[in-house]
């Protein structure tokens, strides 16, 4: 038997706890994969803390990531010994995720381990990096930010997402400024590579549906205030990337910065994004990420923490990211 984390109902609400299970126990997909490490995202967080409906079919096994080596496959696009990551696809929603020793898993939902890294450094990235990389990729896409010119903005600087968003960005270049409500996290945040700061508190504050033009780009991880300011402080032409929540789902915005400066907002999805918008966000991962960077932003924590560390995340208090060892 080996150990996973198995959120279960318990009456109306949910229980979450460790338990022994075969792998007989597992969902019947083509693909069996021994997991070395899986992560802890927001979503993560919300999952296990219950702070979020996130587990949509119960009981449920955690964990949106996961890195490890196929041991069976009845695919041929498989064979037992290739390394793999798992990010997103619905694990933890309605697909058992990572938090387990062993997982069964669709062939398609498979993308092969980068050879730039180690399963540890691959899940150091997680979801969280990865949908960094998608938004820079969004944002070069939409073509009006370049390097040296203007600020590109990144909110939840200190978070996952943030902390690898910063790394990318100044490594090709682009003037960073960071948006963080823990002022003690600047000469981290500068060491990634930001260059200026905002408070959270500042750009949260509900301000006017058209204000001083600032950001060439931006990656907004945050949403609510946050993102309704940042468009609304966004140069003319220019683009904001927003993938997250952490400040809230709601977005309080007016038409007016799309309408009068052509300001656009690109929403970003890791979870069903295609396979070939994820190898380009890990092509990316692996030609511009620091790997000094990399290490400075992550600790490893044993899954026998999990629920700890879900908490943590949701009150905003982990900084960069964090890996789970599933066998510890
Ligand atoms: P994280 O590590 O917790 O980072 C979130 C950061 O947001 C925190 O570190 C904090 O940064 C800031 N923050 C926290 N609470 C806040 C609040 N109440 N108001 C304003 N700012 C707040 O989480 P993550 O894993 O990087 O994920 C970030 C967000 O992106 C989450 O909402 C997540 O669900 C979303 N996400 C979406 C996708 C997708 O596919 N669309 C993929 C990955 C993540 P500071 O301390 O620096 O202020």
């Amino acid at each position: 038997t080996f150990r996973a984390l198995v959120i279960d109902k318990d009456g109306d609400s949910q229980n979450v706890s460790f338990r022994e299970l075969q792998t007989s126990d597992l969902p019947d997909h083509d693909v069996l994969v021994e997991i070395e490490y899986s992560t802890l995202n927001y979503k993560d967080g919300l999952a296990v803390s219950g702070k979020g409906r996130i587990a949509r079919r119960l009981p449920m096994v955690g964990g949106i990531d996961l890195a490890g080596t196929v041991v069976e496959s009845r695919s041929e696009a498989w064979n037992p010994g290739d390394k793999i990551i798992v990010n997103g696809w619905g694990l933890s929603e309605t697909e058992w995720g990572g938090y387990s020793r062993f997982q069964r898993l669709k062939p398609e939902w498979l993308t092969r381990l980068p050879a730039a890294f180690t399963p540890l450094q691959a899940m150091a990235i997680g979801t969280a990096g990865y949908t960094a990389a998608l938004c820079v990729d969004a944002l070069e896409d939409w073509g009006r930010i370049a390097p040296g010119e203007g600020e590109v903005l990144v909110t939840g600087a200190a978070g996952g997402v943030g902390s690898v968003a910063i790394s990318l960005l100044a490594a090709k270049g682009y003037v960073v400024t960071a948006a963080t409500g823990r002022p003690e996290t600047h000469d981290y945040l500068a060491g990634l590579g930001a260059s200026g700061f905002i408070s959270r508190e500042e750009l949260a504050a509900k301000g006017g549906p058209l204000q001083k033009e600032r950001w060439t780009g931006g990656v907004d991880a945050v949403g609510s205030t946050t993102l309704a300011n940042a468009l609304a402080q966004t140069v003319r032409g220019g683009a904001i990337a927003a993938c997250g929540l952490a400040g809230g789902a709601d977005l309080p915005a007016t038409v007016l910065p799309h309408i009068l400066r052509s300001v656009t907002l690109i929403g970003v999805d890791s979870v069903m994004a295609p396979q070939e918008q994820r190898e380009r966000a890990w092509a990316r991962l692996a030609r511009d990420l620091d790997r000094t960077k990399l290490e400075a932003i992550t600790r490893v924590e044993p899954m026998s923490n999990i629920k700890a560390l879900a908490d943590d995340i949701i009150a905003g208090n982990v900084r960069g990211r964090v890996v789970i060892d599933v066998n510890a």
